[in-house]
């Protein structure tokens, strides 16, 4: 029997309900002839509430039972959704992680995919179950502890089980009918793109669109895992929702095929440092150690001998990197004269495969931002994207700004 992989994200298991209307689906997939492996996140809301209870514990918890308690909200839609699927007469059962295993480093609360064996449920597969609805999220550990894969992670857990089964296809299920040009909750300009070459995808989603997790991109790009990104919320064709692919499959690129943001960016600057070899080094080593995740770096010109060094990260690591960077000056490894943080400001990107052979898309971007009045404090680039950092209260703005200048609303 072919496979396919099916996930249900927050919104779309939000209430019994919607979890009999996602089983719907489901059923009409089972009786095309497909083995269905069913990937649900918890319902919406749920995970928030657990993370919300262990930190009211201790803000020192142990990373382990976080895991243990974050996961479970996985637990029970999977349950109940074997059951609604069971009364509609399909063969269903829930697996646990732990049960598939699907096996994972001990890198807690951030763990990764190692391997998921198929037996267990190939085995039921051939006694005749015909939906297998795993828990996403989770996993366990060599030490056979509980991990979890980061938040959004049940689309890693569907890509991943895609990959394992040589699924014909993953289907992403969400409260959205695909991937738009910007998050159609901040534009109402935004436009669906009917498909989206992986490397763009990736961009987006390392970039702030959380509509699908960066980690399953990466996965489907090297498994070659055929994704479709639709809404659990309308009737669905097989042309229904926005296919991310190959490059190749895509006729005409664009310079330009979205608009990403990130909210809770911090910026910080060391002022006054030593400009010395070594520098960089003894600054962003100790960061590192302390898991603060650097994303840009700006080191000013200097003048007699001293700089600024700024960088940005994400604003609820901003204590502890101004931890670290304390203790470094302590213990002698470098000096400053201080510590400057900025904690409103967001990152707005501009993502599209055209860039590679398009010149000036940086200046365009920075030329809409400018005649909207809006400050860039740090602008980083590569290949196939331009970010900015500016304040906050500007986002929405910028956002549009940009989705105007490179005409998103003509894309589809
Ligand atoms: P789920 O619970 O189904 O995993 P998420 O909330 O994680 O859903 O992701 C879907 C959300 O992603 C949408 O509701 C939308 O607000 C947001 N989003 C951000 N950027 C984009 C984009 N470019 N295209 C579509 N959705 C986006
Ligand atoms: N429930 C988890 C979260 O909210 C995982 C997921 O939904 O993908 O992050
Ligand atoms: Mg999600």
């Amino acid at each position: 029997m072919p496979t396919l992989v099916m996930k249900f994200g927050g919104t779309s298991v939000a209430t019994v309900d919607r979890i009999r209307r996602a089983a719907k689906r489901v059923g009409v997939e089972v009786a095309k002839g497909y083995d269905v492996i069913v990937i649900v996140s918890a319902m919406s809301g749920k995970t928030n509430e657990l993370v919300g209870w262990v930190q009211e514990t201790s803000p020192l918890y142990d990373a382990r039972e976080y895991d243990a308690v974050v996961s479970s909200g996985e637990n029970i839609t999977a349950g109940l959704m074997a059951l609604i699927l069971q009364e509609m007469d399909v063969p269903a059962r829930s697996w646990q992680g732990w049960q598939v295993p699907l096996k994972t480093t001990s890198a807690h609360s951030a763990a990764r995919i190692e391997e998921i064996p198929t037996e267990n449920i190939s085995a039921k597969f051939a006694e005749g179950m015909k939906v297998a609805v795993v828990a996403g999220f989770q996993g366990v550990s060599e030490e056979g502890r509980i991990t979890t894969l980061g938040r959004g992670g049940s689309d890693t857990t569907a890509v991943a089980f895609a990959a394992a089964f040589e699924a014909e296809r993953c289907d992403i299920y969400t409260d959205v009918d695909g991937v738009y040009t910007t998050d159609p909750r901040i534009s109402d300009k935004a436009r669906k793109l009917d498909k989206i070459a992986f490397e763009e995808m990736l961009e987006l989603a390392s970039l702030g669109a959380k509509v699908l997790q960066t980690r399953s991109v990466e996965l489907a790009m090297r498994y070659k895992v055929k994704l479709r990104v639709l809404s659990s919320f309308e009737e669905q064709t097989d042309t229904s929702g926005t296919l991310v692919c190959d490059e190749e499959e895509i006729v005409e690129s664009n310079v330009v095929s979205g608009v990403a943001y990130s909210r809770d960016e911090a910026k910080l600057t060391l002022i006054s440092v030593a400009d010395r070899p070594g520098i960089a080094a003894a600054i962003f080593g100790p960061l590192s150690d302390a898991g603060v995740n650097v994303d840009m770096i700006v080191q000013n010109i200097s003048e007699e001998g001293r700089t600024d060094m700024t960088f940005s990260c994400p604003t609820d690591q901003v204590g502890r990197a101004e931890v670290a960077m304390n203790k470094a000056k302590e213990d002698g490894i470098i000096n400053f004269h201080a510590l400057d943080a900025d904690t409103d400001v967001a990152k707005i990107s501009v993502v599209g495969i055209g860039m590679r052979s398009h010149t000036g898309v940086a200046a365009k971007m920075f030329k809409a931002l400018s005649d909207e009045g809006v400050n860039i404090k740090v602008i980083t680039t590569s290949e196939i994207k331009v970010s900015v950092l500016v304040d906050r209260k500007y986002m929405e703005l910028a956002v549009q700004a940009l989705h105007d200048v490179f005409e998103l609303e003509k894309i589809a």
